[in-house]
């Protein structure tokens, strides 16, 4: 889906920046008159590229739309054979740390508190991975259990399925297929998640966050 509306949009005249990184957002606090109701209004949007920083003043023309939280930030990757380290440390964080700065100009706190979601790992802290499989056993069991042909190209799960007596507390999704232009006939891509990734699982005696690629999909 990006590339082509990468495209689509570059050639309408979009200008794409990349290598940015937000670092505020400043807002004007309006407040409320007789006639119209408090406002916040984005006045610029600060920037830091190549080692200097950018204010990029805006008008009441503007519109800004933020991405901010993201549940992948500072994520660590694993592999088949590799375990995806957890990182004790709490290392700043881009979009966080710009919710952080935008959150701490609003008085009333009427800008959320994302220390509430980042600040505490073991509370928050979520695992995924994508299984590939072109194995008859378990193509026929996805069939069975959602009713759909995981190679038709059409829906297969149509939204997440969980294993509600998993002890990670495991759920898993098949979108469409194929997911990549590479991807070779009559294989299917599932994606898993887990929750609990401190707790030992039913199958791989382990918690989800000391398992290789091989183990979770053993699970
Ligand atoms: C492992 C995984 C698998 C998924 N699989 C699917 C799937 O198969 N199908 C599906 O539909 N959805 C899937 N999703 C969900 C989907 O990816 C997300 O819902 C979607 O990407 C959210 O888009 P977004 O633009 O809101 O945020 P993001 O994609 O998170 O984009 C935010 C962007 O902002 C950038 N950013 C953050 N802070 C700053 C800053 N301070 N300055 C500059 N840039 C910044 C980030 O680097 C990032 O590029 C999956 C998600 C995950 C994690």
């Amino acid at each position: 889906m990006i590339l082509p509306m990468i495209k689509y949009i570059e050639s309408a005249g979009v200008s794409i920046e990349y290598g940015q990184k937000v670092v505020n957002v400043e807002f004007d606090f309006v407040p409320a008159s007789a006639t119209k109701a408090a406002k916040k209004v984005a006045r610029a949007i600060v920037v830091q590229h190549d080692g200097i920083e950018d204010r990029i003043p805006l008008t009441k023309n503007d519109q800004v739309y933020i991405t901010n939280g993201g549940c992948v930030e500072n994520a660590t990757w694993g592999s088949q054979n590799t375990v995806a380290k957890v990182d004790p440390q709490i290392r700043p964080g881009g979009g966080w740390d710009m919710w952080r700065r935008i959150a701490a100009q609003a008085p009333d706190g009427s800008f959320g508190n994302p220390d509430v979601l980042c600040s505490d790992p073991e509370q928050s802290n979520w695992m995924s991975a994508t299984v590939d499989t072109a194995d008859p056993e378990i193509l026929s069991a996805i069939q069975r259990i959602c009713r759909h042909d995981p190679l038709s190209g059409r829906v297969v799960t149509g939204g997440i399925v969980t294993a509600r007596d998993s002890r990670w507390l495991l759920s898993w999704t098949v979108n469409r297929q194929p997911q990549f232009k590479t991807q070779p006939d009559g294989h299917v891509l599932v994606w898993v998640y887990a929750l609990f990734t401190d707790k030992g699982g039913d199958f791989i005696k382990k918690p989800m966050r000391e398992c290789t690629g091989v183990e979770i999909c053993e699970e």
